[in-house]
């Protein structure tokens, strides 16, 4: 059996703790005859920060036979005290500052390093100190650690002033918004009256005055949600009951429609184009 011993607080008697780094002090009460009762029964060691051979001297100067020296792993030699700053397997260590591990949580807890609730319901306990930061704890903090009494109606100020800022960029955002709609609705109107087109009452849209927008392009169907402040710009569009058979959606998608409004727009141009090359081809 191998015991390690800590030499501050448990051998030496450590009153002034380590003060100038001497060993000042006298042994603890019980520390030499505890001592050598171990080493009659067990391998012991003495595990130490300090100088081994500071430490050595001290214990030689009290009876003991020490070494230094050891560079092993496995301390077994009874009857001669190592001295070490090396932690060496032990059956047990003995130290004045030593907590038993058994788990985490009870070793957090023995260390006083768990959260708890305080009795006020607001504030905690942590690592050890009490956490005061509720505006409203009842509970008074320790003069000096208190923090600043909260002025609740600048809070208030600048939150408002957040919120009409946002308001402003929401406001801002929804007229950009309106406004490229509004270009949309124009275009539409002249599509529309270049097109086979009908408008009908949209039954997808549960707001009253929606209507959608059918048109014939290049022989296909192509269709829009028209709101109802633009209503207006479609007077010049035949208007039809919702189930009327030009106005039934054929199942086009969005990227269809577009694609297909693409194409067509190509094939438009070049036709145009060629009408107005031909003339002057030079072929008679
Ligand atoms: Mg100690």
């Amino acid at each position: 059996m191998t015991i390690a011993v800590d030499f501050d607080g448990v051998i030496h008697a450590y009153s002034k703790g380590w003060a100038d780094g001497t060993i000042y002090d006298e042994p603890l009460p019980g520390a030499l005859d505890g001592l050598r009762a171990l080493m009659d029964r067990a391998a012991v060691f003495i595990f130490t920060t300090r100088p081994a051979v500071d430490v050595a001297m001290w214990l030689e100067r009290h009876g003991f036979s020490t070494r230094f020296d050891f560079d092993g792993t496995f301390w077994n030699d009874r009857g001669v005290l190592l001295v070490t700053n090396r932690k060496l397997p032990a059956t047990a260590y003995l130290d004045d500052r030593a907590v038993r591990f058994h788990d985490w949580e009870q070793a957090l807890t023995a260390l006083g390093m768990t959260s708890r609730l305080l009795d006020c319901g607001f504030c905690y306990e942590e690592w050890g100190e009490e956490v005061h930061p509720h505006p409203e704890c009842p509970v008074t903090a320790p003069e000096g650690e208190q923090a600043a009494p909260v002025d609740w109606q600048a809070v208030v100020r600048q939150r408002e002033r957040e919120l009409k800022a946002v308001g402003e960029q929401k406001h801002a955002a929804e007229q950009e918004r309106d406004g490229a709609y509004r270009e949309r609705a124009q275009l539409l109107a002249l599509l529309a009256a270049l097109h086979p087109s009908v408008i009908a009452p949209a039954p997808d849209v549960d707001e009253d005055g929606w209507q959608i927008l059918y048109l014939r392009i290049g022989g296909k169907q192509a269709s829009w949600h028209i709101a109802p402040r633009d209503a207006e710009l479609y007077a010049h569009v035949e208007h039809v009951p919702v189930d009327d058979r030009r106005a039934q959606w054929d199942g086009h998608t969005t990227e269809a429609k577009y694609a297909h409004i693409g194409e067509h727009a190509v094939r438009l141009y070049a036709e145009a184009r060629g009408r107005a090359e031909t003339p002057t081809s030079g072929k008679r």
